[in-house]
């Protein structure tokens, strides 16, 4: 039997191991072929919440890139137009973040990333990990990150039986990050450290046969690490709108709520007459289960202080969460055919 090596008394072998086999395994991704602050920082957003497939194969993060290229045009663009790019992402505030740390550095550094910790710390939507991954992946700056794929594998490399989503937890991972960061090509080691995490390390069973770092890990058990707090318990909740169209506008509801201010969803039902059910479905949010229920309006409902007529031409540009969206293009698709509840 071989005997495992501490990763801590030996950083550099396993860091030369890592990124040896990072620099043949590595994916292309958009965001790794450039070192553009302002680029880097808008792919961690929208991979903060958000898996990679979505990112990547619907086109998110292009269609971004192509409509706010950089950080003066996103500062400079209405806020609806930039929550009408989000839609599809969900947790609508990290587009939010992201304009206004675009405005931060357009008003406090005259455009230019900075490129200290304290100064990326600074900006709104920018914490440790964000800020870590702008350091090294676009200045290659020693800065330690710790992710959801990086905390796995630092649990089993050092087989951490606590809870990783503790404080203590926390503090330990970032501890381990910092001690094992290399000096000099942070941007391949850290990017490493998360390639493995999504590819090899990944959660229940890893394929530690493939793993470059086999010989520094002391995980007896890794498909049962990392260990973390009991979850939230699902809650299930029933949210009514309502569809009520007349002479070729909808009526809508603006969102005030903290989550989602600034986008439109179908006003609620909230005790007015409504006639038959067109549509019904389920979504997650949080820990949320969420039944969306869509019925037509009985006659024309008089507008609440928060809603509006809209045009139905305009619908497309309104930012809007996507389960709605979703409904309500099943549901307009459908009448469109008959329009059975359009009273114009
Ligand atoms: S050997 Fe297995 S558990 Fe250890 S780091 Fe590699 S993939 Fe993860």
């Amino acid at each position: 039997m071989t005997q495992t090596r501490n990763v801590l008394e030996q950083p550099a072998g396993f860091q030369r191991a890592l990124v040896g086999w990072f620099r043949v395994e590595a994916r292309d991704y958009p965001w790794r072929r450039t070192t553009d602050a302002y680029a880097v920082l808008v792919s961690e957003m929208m991979l903060q919440q958000t898996t990679l497939a979505m990112v990547l194969e619907r086109g998110h993060y292009v269609r971004w890139m192509e409509a706010f290229p950089d950080v003066a045009t996103l500062a400079a663009a209405p806020e609806s137009r930039v929550l009408a790019h989000w839609e599809g992402l969900g947790y609508y505030n990290r587009a939010r973040h992201l304009q206004q740390a675009a405005r931060a550095v357009v008003e406090r550094f005259q455009g230019v990333f900075p490129a200290t910790l304290p100064e990326l710390l600074g900006l709104p939507g920018v914490g440790r990990y964000t800020a870590g991954a702008v350091l090294s992946f676009a200045f290659d700056v020693p800065a330690p990150l710790v992710d959801g794929n990086v905390a796995r594998v630092l649990a089993r490399l050092m087989d951490h039986q606590g809870e990783i989503d503790s404080p203590a937890g926390q503090r330990q991972l970032w501890q381990w990050a910092e001690a094992l960061l290399p000096e000099r090509e942070v941007r391949s080691y850290n990017a490493a450290l998360m390639e493995l995490g999504q590819r090899i390390c990944v959660p229940g069973p890893p394929s530690c046969l493939l793993c470059p770092v086999r010989a520094w890990c002391q995980a007896t058990e890794p498909a049962a690490l990392p260990r973390k707090k009991p979850r939230r318990e699902v809650v299930r909740v029933e949210e009514d709108v309502l569809v009520a169209r007349h002479g070729g506008r909808l009526l809508m509801q603006q969102e005030l709520g903290r989550r989602r201010r600034g986008l439109w969803k179908l006003p609620a039902v909230h005790g007015r007459k409504c006639g038959p059910l067109l549509w019904h479905g389920r979504y997650t949010i949080t820990h949320h289960r969420v039944t969306l229920r869509l019925f037509a309006a009985a006659g024309r409902p008089v507008p609440r202080a928060d809603e509006s007529w809209i045009p139905e031409t305009d619908l497309e540009t309104l930012p809007m969460p996507s389960p709605f969206r979703r409904a309500l293009n099943a549901v307009l698709a459908a009448h469109d055919d008959n329009r059975p509840n359009d009273p114009a």
